[in-house]
């Protein structure tokens, strides 16, 4: 039998582990306190919600979903995204009016493995539904910029355009195929099958970037509403001190997008897989999926390329303390210590069963414990010994005063 994690699979495991667990409880913080309540939907969906949501011709449904039959001959596959089975959750709960949801949770896509580009792979994001104010937009843009820089990437473009909406598309994809077809011997081999089943995609195209920087662009063809939502867009982001670049040739892979698109690059991660996140308004999708008229906006951040942005960093200590017990009679009182310092908060561990002092000391380096806290003698006066492992100074403490020692040394790094 192989040990081997399927192709394009990762195992997270400590220490990067530790950023992923820091990171998604800031990520939980950030959007609750933005409004945004936890949803979370099944890893699992009937074909067809992802097939009519994301778009029959994206590339994402034609060649990287994950499909199977079940026992019962049901068409199943595993997400490959979050919106289509957020808002088909919202409307099967018979839900109206506006909704703001935040998830966070793994993705699968049949890709090509590299860096930053996983056959399973996670996913961060906000759904706004309910309401096609620009503020909405406005909001999603701004916690997943927040978030960002939050996490430590602050070097980070954001990229904005607005595709229009539908009638606008169509005016636009007549005009761009073509304006396509008269240049097709220029074009890749995937750019040109793409004329026919989905233009709006050459416009971003990587091997074609050259020729298409003199594309016709969606912005010349939005309708006078259309018009005047990404002017109230560009405001919105200007008032709340948010910089961004026009890209008038960002597109996103999905079909469900309407009007706002954007993307976030740091400008520092130069690979190719380059966003980190993105996201944009989506009117038309609840009626794809054969629901009532539902405006939406949201935004979905890759977890592990913004983790793959960030780069090599020392990884956060693990435990606040190691409890190293040198008087085995004292095993008892050093678990009922450890629970109180665990109650007051404190990330604290120690050995289970009777071992040397050396052997406990070898332990409280090796789980990468900030402090060891010896529990000997002077336990009787109520006092334990520190020795920090980092600099390497002992002292002896008032075991009671613990819990703010190790508040005051902890820096930012929790
Ligand atoms: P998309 O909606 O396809 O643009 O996906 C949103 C974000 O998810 C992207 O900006 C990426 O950061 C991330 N993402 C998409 N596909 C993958 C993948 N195969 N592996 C890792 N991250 C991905």
């Amino acid at each position: 039998m192989s040990l081997r994690a399927p192709k394009g699979t990762d195992d997270i495991l400590p220490p990067a582990s530790r950023t992923w667990r820091r990171l998604l409880r800031a990520w939980d913080l950030l959007t609750e306190r933005y409004g945004f309540d936890y949803v979370a939907t099944p890893i699992f969906e009937a074909t067809e919600v992802f097939a009519r949501g994301v778009g029959e011709s994206t590339e994402v449904v034609e060649k990287q979903m994950y499909t199977f039959e079940d026992k019962a001959g049901r068409m199943l596959t595993l997400r490959p995204e979050n919106t289509a089975g957020v808002v088909r959750a919202y409307l099967q709960s018979g839900r109206s009016g506006v909704f703001k949801g935040a998830y966070s949770g793994p993705c699968f896509r049949y890709e090509r493995p590299q860096a930053g580009r996983r056959r399973q792979f996670w996913q961060l994001g906000v759904e706004y539904l309910g309401t096609d104010e620009i503020e909405a937009d406005l909001e999603v843009i701004e916690v997943g910029y927040q978030f960002l820089r939050e996490a430590g990437l602050s070097d980070l473009e954001l990229q904005i355009n607005s595709i229009g909406d539908g009638p606008d598309r169509l005016r636009f994809n007549e005009v761009l195929v073509e304006w396509l077809t008269a240049r097709r011997d220029q074009l890749s081999v995937d750019s040109q099958r793409r004329i026919a089943t989905n233009p709006l995609r050459v416009l971003d195209s990587k091997s074609d970037a050259e020729i298409m920087e003199e594309s016709p662009t969606p912005l010349e063809f939005l309708s006078p509403a259309a018009a005047a939502h990404y002017e109230a867009l560009k405001a919105g982001l200007v008032e709340r001190e948010i910089t961004f670049r026009e890209a008038p040739r960002l597109v996103r892979g999905l079909d469900y997008y309407n009007r706002t698109v954007f993307e976030y690059v740091p400008r520092s991660y130069e690979a190719a897989q380059s966003a980190v996140g993105g996201g944009g308004r989506y009117d038309g999708l609840s009626e794809l999926l054969g629901g009532p008229a539902l405006p939406g906006v949201g935004l979905a951040l890759g977890f592990d390329r913004i983790l793959l942005a960030l780069g090599d960093r020392p990884p956060a200590r693990a435990l606040d303390v190691f409890l190293v017990v040198a008087d085995p009679d004292r095993r008892s009182e050093a678990w009922a210590f450890a629970r109180r310092l665990r109650d007051a908060g404190i990330r604290c561990d120690l050995l289970a069963g009777e071992r040397s002092v050396k052997a406990q000391f070898k332990a409280a380096d090796r789980r990468d414990a900030a402090a060891a806290v010896v529990i000997g003698q002077e336990w009787d006066q109520g006092m334990v010994t520190v020795k920090d492992l980092s600099s390497g100074e002992e002292f002896k403490l008032a075991a009671g005063d613990l819990p703010s020692w190790v508040r005051g040394t902890r820096g930012a790094e929790t």
